[in-house]
């Protein structure tokens, strides 16, 4: 379904897939979010380890596709050592970028998501993890869903 993505952004999707990065409960978590995508089905937990305005250690548990679980993963190395700003900067940016398939700033290894665009079903897959973390930051008890999310 991805014929359209470059094989390598393909490998770091499959790679991230197959083997999440930050895959587990957090003990020391000061915070948690849930994000549900009825969608697609997935389902995710976020959990932070927060010392004032930083992202201490950050982790997941869930299940969905390969892009929720992708997306998780990579946010999960993105935000590591992150302060709160950083991470709602980058989330605007992940947002624009999943919508147009255009990125301004320098997103990293989060530029395999561009290509996303084109398979509006897989937005917000893509973009489940962004809305928890957001929702993590805010302090936000109800899980969030794409449905009553903006996108
Ligand atoms: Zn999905």
């Amino acid at each position: 379904m991805f014929e359209d993505l470059n094989d390598l952004y393909q490998q770091v999707i499959l790679d991230h897939c197959k083997k999440p990065r930050n895959f587990h409960e957090l003990p020391a978590a000061t915070c948690s979010a849930q994000g549900f995508n009825p969608l697609c089905g997935d389902q995710l937990k976020l959990f932070l380890a927060m010392e004032g305005d930083t992202i201490k250690d950050i982790s997941f548990t869930g299940s969905g596709c390969c892009i929720s679980k992708a997306s998780a993963s990579l946010l999960t190395e993105f935000a590591k050592g992150k302060t709160k700003p950083d991470v709602e900067k980058m989330f605007a940016e992940v947002h624009d970028m999943v919508m147009t398939g255009k990125y301004a700033g320098d997103v990293g290894k989060l530029a395999v998501f561009a290509g996303v665009h084109k398979y509006p079903a897989r937005v917000k897959c893509a973009i489940l993890a962004w809305h928890a973390v957001i929702a993590a930051l805010k302090g936000d008890a109800a899980p969030v869903t794409t449905e009553s999310a903006e996108i």
